[in-house]
């Protein structure tokens, strides 16, 4: 019996992650595969090795040269500037989600999201003492309007948090979704102190953004609207770690209002981004088109995954990410463990029977081709392909 005082809440649970294996053929946390080259590594050595020389001094505690360097890049990216005021960033967008319900959420406080969706979701609100209320997306996983106007009307969350394209299903919402969560957000949120109403924040977590089909436009559109339309209420956060292929640097952040972004400033630790990854973070971004240049050849490989699954006789989602959700699977734990004896990591999340893979080198997605093959060969196949509602069931 411990006599360390737990806070209520915290009771039985377990640190959260994906298993860390050392295996041949890892497929599981949806980084990219593909490492910087020996270029880019010069380039952040040197940048890293400058800062290292002025280590003895705190960092810049606003560090508007890279939000300036994450703002051009977003500007690139999806055809929408905001100024360096309405970017923020911090150590992995998990901590740029945790910094928006660390302002917004609290006791008394709802956080909505719309399941099946990241698993990261309800420890930010515990983490904040925010009450976490799921609801469920549409049959094909992308959101039901009354659905949502229903869930708002009845918590008046603080927060609601969008996943698009969403992890583990790989769906993008379509913008009129976003924009409809945007609306019914408008006055629901809780009451201010003086009694007045305020609006639900919506952050779209556009972590795998950069991975979306062509013609699937990023919420970024949202915060451009200049004709008095703009939403101050919108947060589109975005990471280094996945399309940009720097998982290691931990460095995520997001666009929105100067309003947001000025409350964020009010509970992030001061100086919590290091001078170490502010510099290593900038030098990256230079060389965006080398980092990003696997980015069209992972779509493709992406595309033919999920046409090769289904060729096989399974279930296999749509995805605009970098990871299809395939299945279903009677043991979905024992064709995980005979991939893993035969050196591939994947994933079990999400609908039960489901399985998440994430796009690798083309040499790993064949080994991960051969071995489910091996391993699923005298499994019975579904008659037919489910449907999204069946993957829900
Ligand atoms: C991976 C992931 C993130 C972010 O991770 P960071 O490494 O902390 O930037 C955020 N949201 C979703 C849905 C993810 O899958």
């Amino acid at each position: 019996m411990s006599t360390l005082p737990l806070r209520p809440g915290l009771e039985g649970e377990t640190p959260y992650g994906a298993p860390e294996l050392e295996v041949p053929v890892r497929l599981n946390v949806n980084e990219n595969p593909y490492p910087p080259s020996p270029e880019v590594v010069q380039d952040i050595a040197d940048a890293v090795a400058q800062a290292a020389s002025t280590l003895n001094r705190y960092p810049d505690r606003d560090f508007p040269a890279l939000r300036q360097a994450l703002a051009d890049y977003l500007a690139v990216e999806s055809g929408v500037r905001v100024p360096w005021e309405q970017v923020w960033a911090a150590n992995g967008s998990n901590e740029v989600m945790l910094h928006v319900l660390q302002v917004f959420g609290g006791p008394g406080r709802v956080c909505l999201s719309f399941t099946p969706t990241y698993s990261m979701y309800p420890e930010y609100a515990r983490d904040t003492l925010t009450r976490y209320v799921a609801a469920a997306r549409a049959e094909d996983f992308t959101l039901e309007v009354d659905v949502v106007r229903e869930a708002v009307a009845a918590h008046h969350p603080a927060v609601i948090l969008l996943a698009s394209p969403n992890n583990p299903t790989g769906t993008a919402l379509p913008l009129d979704d976003v924009r409809a969560v945007l609306e019914a957000a408008r006055g629901q949120g809780p009451l201010a102190a003086d009694g007045s109403a305020t609006d639900c924040v919506v952050v779209v977590d556009e972590a795998y953004g950069e991975f979306r089909r062509p013609g699937v436009p990023s919420a970024l559109e949202l915060l451009a609207l200049e004709d008095g339309q703009a939403y101050p209420h919108l947060a589109v956060c975005r990471t280094m770690s996945k399309a940009f292929g720097m998982a290691g640097l931990r460095l995520g952040y997001l666009a929105a209002s100067r309003e947001l972004v000025d409350l964020l400033r009010v509970v992030r630790l001061p100086y919590h981004l290091s001078a170490l990854t502010q510099a290593a973070a900038m030098a990256a971004l230079a060389h965006r088109e080398e980092l990003m240049s696997q980015v069209a050849a992972m779509r493709a490989d992406r595309d033919a995954l999920v046409q090769w699954l289904r060729e096989q006789g399974w279930t296999a989602c749509d995805s605009d990410s970098n990871f299809v959700l395939f299945g279903p699977f009677a043991d979905r734990d024992a064709v995980f463990r005979a991939m893993l004896e035969r050196g591939v990591l994947i994933r079990v999340v999400g609908p039960a029977g489901y399985l998440r893979v994430c796009i690798g080198t083309p040499e790993e997605m064949e080994a991960f081709r051969r071995s489910l093959q091996a391993v699923t060969s005298d499994l019975p196949r579904p008659q037919r392909a489910h449907t999204p509602k069946e993957i829900h069931a």
